[in-house]
């Protein structure tokens, strides 16, 4: 493993929680031992102010270390010992009740296997680098619908927290990645609840008119679904949102002479988030660029022996570049230079001097307009994942990368069981349903720098880099094993899918042959009785 940014944040973040989990077992017999003070006298005030507090924290605490039952009962007890504070009376046995609760905290977690162990719910936030499990917030005024819809999201690997109000919400204090509100709750109000400052905001609501969706915009909706809910989509809005927070990092080629100027609008850029490479020599960019692949390309005007106007000319030649946004930075005496520039498909102009936060901004809505327009060509509208042709390309690059580095690659082919009888059984929406999942449970339990495709209609791709057969092998039957577990619900009908994967390492076959051994490797496990992973 190489000491990248990421893994060094993922080995900081597990030794934190390692660090919550040793002092984990200490709180919570302290909290039972506070709670079992508690006799309905005179003294139980302080102790039940303090109990309330650590309850409150460990609520907080145990979501962010991917507790969620933990945190939940938490919860539970730092509202009812609130109530007690704010003046309700609570009666003998409520109070024996609540201490018995409080206990069994620690029972709960002193279980073989409570922490850490691989259920759906909590493993993703532990052992991938690089990825963690999205919290989502779920703010519904129905019960039942909520209750519904946190089990949907809880199935695609999300873990939600269901508020009632909200206040509720509001007094949380924990963190979220995205906001789901019913929007009747925010109709009354007139200005942005307080909950929503800094978090993602997606609205549910049950009709879609003008006005309503600009209200919804002006209190920062990031997206507007509409009941009946479909929750696939729900779930593709939600890992757009989720990507684009975590992976914000858009890639800046700068092309200019001027190295002091390029070298301060880098150092703008990557305090934003970007990641940014400069150029001086302009007859580089061809090779720049393809190394690179950025998502946008900031070019000065005016370089010795070249116009920047050329070397858009020039990178539009390529067809794979034709959609490469590619904007100029030229003074403001330029006109001649801009119009000329606009003809060969300059997307856009900064005018020199721009402000650092200027820049930033300006680059920053291109590079996402960019990637999004982008992702529409080449991913696959159902699943979000690359298209065949991508992910074949990107296999492509991938092998050429692991040669010159002398790093092994594995590919993955993967194909859904006995998929055509599910689709006649329960219907093809069914079916996508299904494929979705799988699409999404690849997402969150491979690596970043892994690729994913979807091949065919139920097959997927899956290129990993710098991983060894063994590795690959034991991550493939984590995720057959997880997706195995999946309850799907039709009509009442529960039912599960399971998918038999093929693995070949690049040490062991040539590049060319690669996708046919995983292939062959993959009717093996169908052969040898599905639901299994076999290598090459
Ligand atoms: P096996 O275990 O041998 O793979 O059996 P299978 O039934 O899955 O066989 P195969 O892989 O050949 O089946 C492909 C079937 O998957 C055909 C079609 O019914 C279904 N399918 C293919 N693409 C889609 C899709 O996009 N959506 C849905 N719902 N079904 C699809
Ligand atoms: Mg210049
Ligand atoms: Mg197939
Ligand atoms: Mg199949």
């Amino acid at each position: 493993m190489t000491e990248d940014p990421e893994a060094l944040f993922a080995a900081e973040m597990a030794k934190l929680r390692q660090a919550y989990l040793d002092h984990l077992p200490g709180e919570l017999i302290a909290l039972t031992s506070l709670a079992g003070r508690l006799d309905g006298s005179e003294s139980d005030r302080p102790v039940l102010e303090e109990l309330q507090q650590r309850l409150h924290k460990l609520a907080g605490s145990g979501g962010s270390f991917g507790l969620g039952e933990l945190s939940n009962q938490a919860r539970r007890l730092d509202q009812i010992s609130k109530a007690w504070l704010g003046g309700e009376e609570p009666s003998d046995d409520s109070r024996r009740l609540f201490s018995m609760d409080v206990a069994a905290l620690y029972s709960s977690t002193s279980m073989p296997d409570a922490l850490g162990a691989p259920t759906l719910e909590n493993a993703a936030a532990t052992d991938v680098p690089g990825r963690r499990v999205a919290l989502l917030w779920l703010v519904y005024g129905d019960a039942q619908q909520g209750e519904e819809l946190r089990r949907l999201l809880e199935q695609f690997g999300f873990e939600v927290k269901l508020f009632g109000s909200l206040a509720d919400a509001e007094a949380d204090g924990g963190r979220a990645d995205v906001i789901i509100v019913d929007i009747q709750f925010v109709l009354e109000g007139m200005s942005k609840p307080l909950v929503f400052h800094g978090y993602p905001v997606l609205f549910i609501s049950d009709q879609g008119d003008f006005a309503l969706r600009l209200r919804a915009v002006h209190m920062g909706a990031k997206g507007f679904l509409l009941k009946p809910l479909d929750v696939p989509k729900l779930v593709d809005q939600l890992e757009l949102i989720f990507d684009e927070t975590q992976n914000a990092s858009y890639r800046i080629l700068i092309v200019d002479d001027d190295t002091a100027l390029s070298a301060h609008y880098q150092l703008a850029l990557t305090a934003a988030g970007m990641e940014v490479e400069t150029l001086s020599q302009p007859d580089k960019v061809v090779e720049r660029v393809a190394e690179f692949h950025p998502d946008l390309v900031l070019m000065d005007i005016e370089m010795p022996n070249y116009i920047g106007s050329e070397l858009a000319a020039v990178l539009r030649q390529y067809e794979g570049w034709v959609g490469l946004p590619i904007i100029y930075l030229s003074a403001e005496t330029d006109v001649d230079e801009q119009i000329k520039a606009m003809g060969v498909g300059a997307d856009d102009f900064l005018t020199k001097p721009i402000s650092d936060a200027r820049l930033v901004s300006a680059i920053k809505v291109r590079a996402a307009r960019a990637r999004q327009l982008s992702d529409l060509m080449s991913k696959d509208s159902l699943t979000g994942l690359l298209k065949h042709a991508r992910i074949k390309e990107e296999l492509e690059i991938e092998l050429a990368r692991a040669r010159r580095s002398g790093k092994e690659l594995c590919a993955v082919m993967i194909d859904l069981d006995h998929f055509k009888q599910m689709n006649d059984t329960y219907g093809h929406a069914v079916g996508d349903r299904v494929i979705r999942a799988v699409a999404h449970l690849l997402k969150q339990r491979l690596r970043k720098s892994d690729m994913i495709g979807r091949y065919g209609g139920e097959e997927f791709v899956a290129v990993l880099p710098e991983c060894d057969i063994e590795t690959a092998e034991k991550i493939m039957n984590d995720i057959r094993e997880r997706f195995a577990l999946l309850r799907f619900n039709h009509e009442g009908t529960e039912f599960g899918c399971t998918f038999s994967a093929g693995i070949a390492c690049s040490t062991q076959f040539p590049p060319s042959g690669l996708l046919v051994a995983a292939d062959e490797a993959m009717y093996r496990a169908k052969r040898s009785g599905r639901n299994r992973v076999c290598a090459a």
